[in-house]
């Protein structure tokens, strides 16, 4: 889940953004961290939502495609005449 960059001796944490020391001890002792935890637990919630608003997008875009289907098949079923139709008979 967390995600480290490291540079110089230090350790960046992309979860808390801040830098930490890269020594086994301390990565621990960051890990187990009540922030980093709070942290952890705050991105967790903030992809779920993102996910949730996603799904809603996707469902409202699945609607618009429903309704384009059935305007087509409205459209099919009472065999409108194309453009060029129209003109033959006259009315263009
Ligand atoms: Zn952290």
């Amino acid at each position: 889940m967390t995600e480290y960059w490291v540079s110089q001796g230090n350790k960046w944490c992309d979860t808390c953004k801040i830098f930490i020391s890269n020594n086994p001890a301390s990565i621990r002792n960051h890990e187990l961290g009540q922030r980093h935890k709070d942290n952890v637990a705050r991105r967790l919630n903030t992809m779920r939502e993102d996910k949730a608003r996603k799904d809603k997008e996707l469902q409202q875009a699945a609607r618009v495609v429903e309704r384009i289907e059935s305007v087509s098949g409205f459209i099919l079923q009472f065999r409108i005449q194309p453009r060029e139709s129209l003109r033959t008979l006259g009315f263009e």
